[in-house]
């Protein structure tokens, strides 16, 4: 369990959570925001707008423990609306634009505490987006796994169930599931074979 460090000074810096669908992201980043919340912080939460899938002003996990957030277009924008806070959170950060690194540097140079979630690979199992630099920046960084509904293994993987071309399909749960290594492999040859 991630446990919030305790520094004298006054410095900002950079957490990001990330794992698979289904691994628990989102909520542990509303945790550590709730936290932040009751220490009488300032708090603010973003998330992509091309992310509304439950709600259009709520950072929504699986389980519905939700924390309310402003959508917004792109990675500048959330410069711009963090003026005199003391943390932000950021949801989906895979599917924000490629300023979004800069952004998070800028933030916690300022000062600002910055809690990033995001899933680390695409469908194909390649890193995505912006993750791999946000992940290189960060101080603190946390790899969350869910459970292989091949094996019950531990997984790591999100395998797409239905055959669309779009990286960007958003994560319903009819439409992946988490999965191993092993078991992502093994589906991955499945599908070149019925091709
Ligand atoms: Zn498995």
């Amino acid at each position: 369990m991630f446990i919030e460090p305790q520094r004298n000074i006054k410095t900002g810096w950079i957490e990001v959570i990330c794992g698979s669908m289904f691994s628990g992201k989102t909520e542990e980043l509303i945790r550590r925001l709730k936290r932040a919340i009751i220490a009488k912080q300032k708090v603010e939460i973003f998330k992509p707008s091309i992310d509304t899938r439950y709600d259009e002003n709520d950072v929504v996990s699986h389980n519905s423990n939700s924390i309310a957030s402003t959508p917004v277009t792109n990675a500048q924008s959330i410069l711009l609306l963090s003026n005199d806070i003391d943390v932000v959170g950021i949801d989906e950060a895979q599917f924000f634009d490629d300023q979004l690194p800069q952004v998070c540097q800028v933030l916690a140079n300022k000062g600002i505490r910055v809690i990033i979630a995001g899933l680390d690979m695409d469908f194909k199992g390649q890193p995505f987006g912006t993750m791999p630099a946000l992940l290189a920046m960060a101080e603190y960084v946390t790899k969350v796994n869910a459970i292989c509904m091949k094996c019950g293994g531990i997984a790591s993987h999100s395998f797409r169930l239905i055959n669309e071309d779009a990286t960007v399909l958003l994560g319903e749960k009819e439409s992946y599931e988490p999965r191993c290594r092993k078991c992502f492999n093994e589906g991955i040859r499945e599908e070149m074979f019925n091709d």
